[in-house]
């Protein structure tokens, strides 16, 4: 069966053609390690998850990279500003090694939650800079680059096809059109890659090159290690729809420049979480992490199926009541399969192809789930079939439903309040204020059984 992908770079879904078949190479840009990723990174990180399992599912041997930003990311994209991990290490009074490996292990605690698969290769940025230095140098030799005070710099004019991935004029990728744009600099959307330390504060992360101590830009190194592990050209490059405009862009004028090919035959550009009216983000100050989601109680694999409600390509709102929902879902779910009998069985060939056609068609996954919800509700299939049919699916859906969590449901204090309450009433042998109160909690989509050591608590599930 063909596999659609729509690729950014030709605005179109094409199918997937492989390089060099069965493998398939993938660079996914990393988290800057930081802080604790928040649940829109997350979402990215999940639609890659499913990119990459689906490429399995399709029976290729995927190899997949994914970098470790733990140097260079400035808080303006222009270059501008402080690096992201020193000012954090500055702020929690540590040093910014430290707070880089931290943040490092709480995002592999994260993806490892959340079931995506892990990367072949990891690669740090700081582990690489012998690699960045030996780019920058043949983007020298070549004439891209230029010296100003703060850096060296890339030259955009100098490479005519700057700005296709973005596929608009330059104008309107100009550089966080937000911040002054350096005077310095040939062309404002010319980047660093490589930033000098200042002269008057010591850096923790900084290193000697050729030009001068310093740091590396951050673009230059996903060009560097994309190439170093997966080749160039390589097949697919992701991100979030934030990169195309500056840092894919970016990527793909060093790659190219450097290189003379392609930098990758395919980009992937997965849409934003939103909250409110506004993309989820650090610098936007409003954003909820995976631990606040289980410290209210939801399990991080409800959040991996709210992510499946809308299409990876579409914008996603996150609310309460939708995660809620999805926790339900879940829930209805596991106690579904819960009760099929496990048994040697082939799944259903007819259902598994229509859920194969909608993850080739460019990792169609709300089309997915209602498949299951068609299985599930199809009094025609065996429940043994259906059972191995979802199995099936799982090496997709990455769901656990091979061995489905318990669920813990976290009962909320108005309902604790209203058993209280109900207790008194039968204390005072109030019979008819309890049931009343015991219907009021079923309302509320709670059951109370009365145990001999007490009231125990159910939320009511619809199977
Ligand atoms: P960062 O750690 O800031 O480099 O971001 C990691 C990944 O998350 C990148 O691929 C971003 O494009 C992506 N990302 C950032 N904000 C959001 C969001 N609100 N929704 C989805 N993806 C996001
Ligand atoms: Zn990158």
């Amino acid at each position: 069966m063909e596999l659609y992908l729509y690729n950014t770079l030709t605005r179109k879904k094409e199918v997937f053609k492989p390089i060099n078949p069965p493998f398939v190479g993938i660079y996914t840009c990393g988290p800057t390690v930081y802080n604790y990723a928040h649940i829109g990174n997350l979402r990215t990180y999940i639609f890659e998850d499913i990119l990459k399992r689906v490429l399995i599912y399709n029976g290729y041997k995927v190899k997949h990279v994914m970098n470790i930003t733990d140097v260079g990311h400035l808080t303006s994209d222009a270059d501008e500003g402080e690096d992201k991990i020193e000012l954090e290490a500055k702020r929690e009074r540590k040093n910014a090694w430290q707070i880089a490996r931290f943040y490092e292990e709480a995002f592999k605690q994260d993806i490892k939650k959340l079931n995506i698969l892990e990367p072949d290769i990891w690669c740090r940025a700081t582990d690489h800079i012998e690699d960045f230095i030996a780019l920058i140098k043949i983007l020298e030799e070549k004439g891209y680059t230029y010296r100003i005070s703060d850096g060296i710099y890339f030259d955009t004019s100098k490479f005519p096809d700057y700005g296709r991935l973005a596929g608009q004029n330059l104008e309107e990728i100009l550089p966080g059109a937000r911040v002054e744009v350096n005077p310095e600099k040939k062309n404002p959307w010319d980047f660093a890659l490589w930033k000098f330390s200042p002269k008057d504060v010591k850096r923790q992360m900084e290193w000697d090159s050729p030009w001068g101590i310093g740091f590396p830009g951050w673009h230059i190194e996903c060009s560097a290690m994309s190439t170093k592990y997966l080749g160039q050209p390589f097949d697919i490059h992701c991100g979030g729809v934030d990169h195309i405009p500056i840092h894919h862009t970016n990527e793909i004028a060093q790659s190219e420049a450097a290189y003379e090919k392609p930098m990758a035959n395919f980009w992937l550009h997965g849409e934003f979480l939103v909250l409110g009216e506004k993309r989820m983000g650090k610098s936007e100050g409003n954003f909820i992490t995976l631990s606040v989601l289980e410290e209210k109680g939801y399990n991080p694999l409800a959040y991996r199926y709210f992510c499946f409600s809308a299409h990876y390509r579409s914008p996603l709102k996150f609310t309460w009541f939708a995660i809620d929902s999805s926790q339900r879902a879940l829930n209805r779910l596991y106690e579904n399969i819960r009760r099929y009998p496990k048994r040697d069985v082939e799944f259903h060939k007819e259902y598994e192809e229509r859920f194969h056609s909608a993850i080739n068609d460019d990792l169609d996954m709300p089309q997915a789930i209602s498949i299951v919800w068609e299985l599930i509700r199809d009094n025609s299939v065996s429940p043994e079939v259906k059972r191995s049919t979802l199995i099936q699916f799982d090496k997709v859906l990455g769901l656990s439903l091979d061995n489905p969590p318990e669920i813990r449901i976290e009962i909320p204090d108005e309902i604790w309040e209203l058993v209280e309450e109900r207790e008194r009433a039968r204390r005072e042998k109030n019979w008819e204020k309890a049931d009343r109160i015991r219907e009021e909690i079923k309302s509320k989509g709670y059951i109370i059984e009365d145990t001999p050591q007490g009231p125990r608590i159910k939320k009511l599930i619809n199977i």
